[in-house]
């Protein structure tokens, strides 16, 4: 049977399974009845070091067209030059009062230590190298920067397990942008709201990307995936607008008009945004 779940009528199918299974489970933190009706898109922005270029050029999009995105942040690679212009886009804010950017950390260096990424900064090293990157990290947002990183997405998304175990050690991270279909392990301690029902009391979802390092934007496709694409709680669609040239900029901004058209129904946030928006902390317009 194929159903095209929508907004409301999604609710309430979700409400009558929550009262035909005598509410053995609790569904009043369900993902579904959180979520805003259509898809949610969130822009996974890699690899930014210092801003200016193609950087401004995106940014400015955002603004422009009234959309957000996550941008991850190489620390290392930020100049000290480039420090008051990344606080000055923190504040840029979206009409509900989150940031039209959200900075995330996106590892300390992204260094590939051996070719064809057999080891990276979180990927086949030990748990010490591990741990210092990821700190290093954190505490270039929060000392250096003064904006608390509360996502993360490992360069290559390449990470073992013990990565799980160090990125839970750092509380005030409850986002984690993940491929999953490179590593097949099961995530304990993280919920990926495909998956499962998201509780108040989670502290940690794990997002997994739909879409990856995409070279160029074919409209075409994505609008042969939307179906399929708005039976998902969101999508992730992964961007390095750093190497972008003109064609992709303009095809870039095809897709984000395609989402906008009043029939799609898509919104537009970022990786903590949408966690909060599950957890019910939505600022109101
Ligand atoms: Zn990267």
């Amino acid at each position: 049977m194929q159903i095209k779940f929508h907004g409301n009528f999604k609710n309430t199918i979700l409400v009558s399974i929550c009262l035909l299974s005598g509410l053995l489970v609790s569904c009043k933190d369900d993902v579904s009845l959180n979520s805003p009706n259509g898809l949610v898109v969130i822009l996974k922005a890699d690899d930014m070091g210092d801003v200016g270029g193609n950087w401004n050029r995106f940014i400015q999009i955002l603004v422009d067209d009234s959309i957000c995105a996550g941008i991850g942040v190489i620390s290392k690679n930020v100049h000290e030059s480039s420090i008051p212009e990344i606080q000055k886009i923190a504040n840029i804010k979206q009409k509900n009062g989150y940031p039209v950017v959200e900075f995330w950390n996106h590892g300390y260096d992204h260094i590939d230590l051996k070719p064809n990424s057999e080891i990276t900064e979180f990927y086949n090293t030990d748990y010490n190298y591990q741990r210092t990157h990821f700190r290093l990290a954190q505490h270039f947002f929060s000392d250096t920067l003064h904006i608390t990183s509360h996502s993360f997405g490992a360069p290559h998304n390449r990470t073992k397990l013990i990565t799980e175990g160090i990125i839970e050690s750092f509380p005030e991270i409850n986002v984690w942008q993940h491929y999953g279909k490179i590593e097949q392990y099961t995530h304990t301690g993280w919920k990926d709201p495909k998956l499962r029902v998201i509780q108040e009391t989670d502290k940690r979802i794990i997002l997994s990307i739909d879409y990856l390092s995409l070279k160029s934007f074919n409209v075409e496709s994505f609008e042969k995936n939307y179906i399929n694409d708005n039976k998902k709680p969101y999508i992730i669609i992964q961007i390095h607008p750093a190497t972008w040239n003109e064609e992709i900029f303009v095809k870039f901004e095809n897709l984000i008009q395609f989402y906008k058209q009043s029939e799609h129904h898509a919104t537009f946030m970022t990786p903590y945004q949408y966690y909060e928006s599950m957890h019910k902390k939505l600022i109101a317009n």
